[in-house]
């Protein structure tokens, strides 16, 4: 049927009018698409667009229910209609336009598994040398290990990486990556996904199969749980850390509008400046006069 309709359109219309009716035709098809979701209850801050209703997404797996796990799991409203952003991206768009100096001043920033939504919008500030990376993402500038970063020491002000650490089975070492390559007084943002009903972060080297790994990490490409503990690791690495409950500054009914998850903290990291770095040493020096 759809064979003849299509020779008979051949047929009848002349070939220079064709593609104008296929595009009338995709419109058609993008408005159907969309007419579920017309409304103004949602906005994404990222491209702008209001919706009745975002898109569902994620996991309904029982690990990432029992520990809770902030971001993971089935949940509906998460993605962006058109532009397809999570929650997480337009927390930390919305992060940097109001609280960072990175729409404003000439920085330079390493964007790890860049986000599609996110890199797009970081892209049009010319204030920004912008520079992303992933080990296999073809939507990053250039491949890169983020366990052996192939860049000077103190290069970046501004680092972004989120959802990578818990892929990485060393992430120490990509923390001290991280760390060595951001300039004293950069900062960066490093989100994973985190449980709030552990303590202490969940991790097997033993656990290698996809299938275990997604049993027992919630993803197949999962090689841990991170918990409270998170931010220990990263001080270890040499960050100093500000957890920051930026959602809880919105009230319910802006929360509910954008998207944003009420319990994702942001991990704020900083390389301190050599000043600063001075100053904790003298009070160290001091207490330890003092005792
Ligand atoms: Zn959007």
């Amino acid at each position: 049927m759809k064979r003849k309709v299509k020779s008979l359109i051949k047929r009848i219309i002349p070939e220079k009018y064709r593609f104008q009716l296929a595009s009338i035709n995709d419109n058609c098809r993008f408005f159907f698409l969309f007419l579920p979701y017309i409304g103004t209850e949602f906005e994404c801050p990222l491209c702008g667009s209001s919706f009745r209703k975002f898109l569902p997404n994620g996991l309904d797996l029982p690990v990432l229910k029992e520990k809770d796990i902030v971001g993971a799991g089935y949940r509906l409203n998460t993605l962006c209609p058109r532009c397809h952003s999570s929650e997480r991206e337009r927390l930390i768009y919305l992060y940097l336009r109001d609280n960072t100096n990175l729409f404003h001043e000439n920085l330079k920033l390493l964007h790890i598994a860049p986000e599609k939504s996110l890199s797009r919008v970081l892209t049009t500030y010319r204030n920004i040398d912008y520079l992303s990376a992933d080990l296999n993402s073809p939507r990053a500038m250039i491949k890169m290990d983020i366990t052996d970063i192939k860049h000077a020491d103190n290069l970046f002000d501004v680092i972004i990486c989120n959802h990578v650490l818990e892929h990485i089975p060393n992430d120490r070492k990509a923390m001290s990556e991280l760390y060595r390559v951001l300039k004293p007084g950069g900062w960066a943002i490093l989100q994973v996904p985190i449980s709030l009903s552990l303590n202490k972060t969940y991790e097997d080297p033993a656990i290698t199969s996809p299938e275990e790994r997604e049993k027992m990490f919630g993803q197949s490409d999962h090689v841990r749980i991170y918990a409270k503990d998170y931010k220990d690791r990263l001080e270890k690495a040499g960050f100093s850390i500000k957890t920051y409950s930026f959602t809880k500054e919105f009230d319910d009914s802006t929360t509910q509008k954008y998207g944003l998850l009420k319990e994702e903290d942001l991990y704020i990291c900083s390389k301190p400046a050599p000043e600063q770095k001075i100053k904790k040493e003298v009070v160290r020096e001091a207490l330890y006069n003092v005792a």
